[in-house]
């Protein structure tokens, strides 16, 4: 298949290209060899799926298997409900094999512009152009990095969360978590695992959800009640969650003042999955502290004037797209944050696409199996079209 072009030969109205061998390249690829679509996919670095190798070792899947799979190839009988992260490995290395997916490695793209009747794609090497192209490089492409006065002299480490494997190297020693997301707080949870004295700051109001309720996964519920407005389905939930979780503000956890899935259509935010953090919260294992002010050499001073010493501190900060940055040239298709603004469907810009960028209370891995499925049949309808014009 002819794959590789210079930009000032014909576009190939077959060929379409994706960028990023992860779950949502990977899922688009599927389908469109499902629909015998040409494809090529680019992958900067040299495996699928590679985010899920940097991934902290004690990472499991937070949304059922059931729920996260990719299209046409459910996870093994054999894996438990909550797959591990190397089960997500074997998983994702598997689907590329069944589905004959061999994605072009060591391709990282830089710049990406439209051209007559398509896109040209550029690489540290290489041009490409395709008629129709699918951006798939992740929401967490880019750690965010936040930085505070006096962290240059701090002498302790301090890493962000996509840099943490595990605790072993933090054994006896304090650390602080940065942040209440799901890898702040399972990196909390390992770290006291792994013997370390984990403390957490956590800024802002947070909610808490249990990974299972009544022994159904969260996520199964939540898509139950994904049809409803998410004010309504939230009120609904309240007394059980509060049930479920209790009382946290003694603890120094303050509550939103909306639920779960009103925080995540309103800020893009999931809230803390519980799976197991909140226990060593209630049992003084893991100290709750407020947001940082600044740091000194070997302290950090919180926003309520208090302060403790950190032999080393973790970012689990989050993550931005950042598409932007190859995408300098192309207008009106992320915000100012570099955030695409649509997700699964084409773009205001015809024959661009960009798939696993929907934070959803139904799971990403669902979306990005969802929104796959879509952009296939758009561009399978698309090519019957010019096939037929
Ligand atoms: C710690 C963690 C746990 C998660 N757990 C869950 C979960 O339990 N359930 C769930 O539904 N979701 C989960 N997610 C969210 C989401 O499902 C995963 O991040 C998933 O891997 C997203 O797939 P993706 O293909 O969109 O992005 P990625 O997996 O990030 O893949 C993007 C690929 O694009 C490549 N790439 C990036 N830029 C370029 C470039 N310029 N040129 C070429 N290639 C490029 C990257 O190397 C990468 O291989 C989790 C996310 C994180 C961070």
């Amino acid at each position: 298949m002819a794959s590789e072009i210079s930009s000032h030969q014909d576009v190939d109205p077959r060929f379409t290209i994706i960028i990023g061998a992860g779950p949502a390249g990977l899922a688009v690829g599927a389908c469109l060899k499902q629909a015998g679509i040409p494809c090529l996919i680019l992958e900067q670095t040299d495996k699928v799926g590679s985010a899920w190798h940097r991934h902290y070792d004690r990472l499991h899947l937070h949304t059922d298997k059931a729920h996260s799979a990719l299209p046409f190839f459910p996870f093994p009988k054999d894996y438990p409900r909550y797959p591990s992260r190397l089960q997500m490995i074997n998983y994702l290395e598997a689907y590329a094999r069944q589905w004959q997916l061999e994605p072009r490695f060591g391709q990282q793209v830089s710049a990406v512009r439209p051209v007559d009747g398509g896109w040209a794609v550029e690489t540290q090497d290489a041009h490409y152009q395709a008629r129709q192209l699918v951006i798939a490089t992740g929401y967490t492409r880019e750690p965010c990095l936040p930085t505070w006065p006096g962290q240059n002299s701090f002498r302790g480490a301090v890493l962000h969360s996509s840099q943490y494997r595990n605790g072993e190297p933090f054994k006896q020693q304090r650390v602080l978590v940065v942040g209440f997301g799901n890898s702040g707080g399972e990196i909390a949870l390992d770290l006291w695992e792994h013997g370390a004295q984990p403390s957490l700051a956590v800024r802002s109001p947070v909610n808490v959800i249990p990974r299972e309720l009544f022994g159904m996964p969260i996520l199964a519920i939540s898509i139950l009640q994904s049809k409803l407005p998410p004010r309504l389905a939230d009120a609904l939930n309240a007394p059980i969650l509060r049930a479920v979780m209790g009382d946290l503000t003694q603890y120094g956890l303050r509550p939103l003042p909306w639920g779960p899935l009103t925080q995540i259509q309103r800020s893009a935010r999931i809230p803390l999955i519980d799976v197991g953090t909140i226990q060593l919260i209630k049992r003084g294992q893991i100290t709750v502290r407020p947001g940082i002010e600044k740091f000194t050499e070997d302290e950090v001073i919180f926003t309520d004037g208090q302060s403790s010493q950190f032999q080393a501190v973790i970012l689990a900060t989050g993550y931005r797209p950042r598409v932007n940055t190859f995408l300098a040239g192309v207008q009106g298709v992320y915000d100012e944050a570099g955030t695409p603004l649509s997700s699964g469907d084409e773009s205001s810009m015809p024959g661009l696409y960009f798939c696993g960028y929907s934070v959803a209370s139904t799971g990403m891995l669902r979306e990005i199996s969802l929104e796959a499925q879509r952009i296939s049949s758009t561009i399978t309808r698309k090519q019957v079209r010019i096939g037929t014009a």
